[in-house]
């Protein structure tokens, strides 16, 4: 109990926690991580693809008190950002300003906020996806929900479509229980939804076949066989969110104000966003994208996704844009787009390219 007061220290974090916008709130002790080591065969196996980050740290990722020596316990939150938007070619996720700033700075807040309540300073560390930490194993630790078939923690009350953070700390907490269930049952829709059958099992995803990974990490060329089944995706996918029953019926708006589309995404359709990335120039780009989650695909990567997207619902209307980008400084946008062209003038033209 903190001096003076009433209020358990426990109560003071989900209460300040909440006060700072965030959804979720859990506290989980330190240890041994359950999935670390099905999460190295994940690795092994190449499913992680490109993402050569994520091999790094495997010991640390074992026992969650190594990223940061010292520490015992973690505040883990969720961050609602608005499965009821309508969905469209960018991920719901990625509209507005990058969730690593804005939560690693409210998280920062709190750790702030327990230090003065504990009258000391509190040796910790916030991560939203920075570190050596799997931080679903964390939440569902933490009792914020269960791992559901496609991968994603799933909650009871709000779904899926939240981001998790946390923050760990060397002041020992009284924890929350762990979410045991698991209450997917016999349901497999997100396994179906799947455009590119990413999915290997249930929980199993093939990163390097699912649209997220091929529109953000992947650098170099979209396999042939996955620009198709791409439809008008050009930066993530929701699908197998967008289906599942708990986010059907529970999924709520984003209240962060900072989740809100910016401008150059704004009410934009798929072709008109494809046609404005491929005309933007690099300065263009970081300007419209400073501060959004879309600049780690980088304006090649974001052009080269918007040319496949022209490839797969395109027209006449967009042969103009897809044709300046054939003197596109970069080969890998010159390349798609050479492939949309003939995309679309095969729809037109079945006797061959324009
Ligand atoms: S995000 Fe899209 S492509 Fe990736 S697994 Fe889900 S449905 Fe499949
Ligand atoms: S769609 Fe069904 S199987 Fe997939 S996460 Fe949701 S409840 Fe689980």
């Amino acid at each position: 109990m903190i001096a003076g007061t009433e209020l358990e220290i426990e109560s003071f974090i989900r209460a300040q926690a909440y006060g700072l916008g965030f959804d979720l709130v859990g506290l989980a002790t330190l240890g041994p991580v359950e999935t670390a080591a099905a999460f190295d065969g994940w690795i092994e196996r190449g499913y992680s693809g490109e993402m050569h980050y994520l091999p790094r740290g495997a010991e640390k990722r074992r026992d969650s008190r190594l990223p940061f020596p010292g520490t015992s316990s973690a505040i883990v939150v969720g961050l609602n950002y608005g499965g009821t938007a309508p969905g469209g070619p960018v991920a719901r996720y990625a509209r507005g300003d990058d969730y690593h700033d804005l939560m690693t700075a409210r998280l920062d807040e709190l750790h702030g906020l327990v230090e003065a309540e504990l009258g000391r300073p509190v040796h910790g560390k916030a991560y939203v996806d920075t570190g050596p930490i799997l931080e679903r194993d964390l939440a569902r630790r933490a009792g914020l929900g269960w791992f559901g078939k496609n991968g994603s923690i799933v909650n009871p009350e709000i779904g899926s479509f939240f981001l998790i953070g946390s923050l760990l700390l060397d002041v020992e907490l009284i924890a929350d229980a762990p979410f045991a269930a698991d209450r997917c049952g016999t349901c497999t829709r997100c396994l179906d939804a799947c455009p590119t059958d990413a999915f290997v099992a249930p929980r199993v995803l093939d990163a390097t076949r699912c649209i997220s990974y091929l529109t953000i990490e992947l650098k170099g060329e979209i396999p042939e066989d996955l620009r198709a089944p791409m439809g008008e995706m050009i930066y993530g996918c929701d699908i197998c969110q967008d289906v599942c029953p708990w986010n059907v019926r529970f999924a709520q708006p984003a209240r962060e104000p900072g989740f809100a589309a910016r401008t150059a995404l704004e009410e934009k359709d798929s072709r008109p966003l494809a046609r404005d990335l491929l005309a933007l120039t690099d300065e263009e780009f970081r300007a419209a994208f400073r501060g959004s989650p879309m600049k780690r695909a980088k304006r090649r990567g974001l052009a080269r996704n918007a040319a496949v997207v022209l490839g797969n619902v395109g027209d006449c209307d967009d042969i103009p844009a897809l044709t300046k980008a054939l003197d596109d400084p970069e080969p890998l946008v010159r390349q798609h787009a050479a492939w949309a062209l003939e995309k679309i003038s095969s729809r037109y033209l079945p006797s061959g390219p324009l």
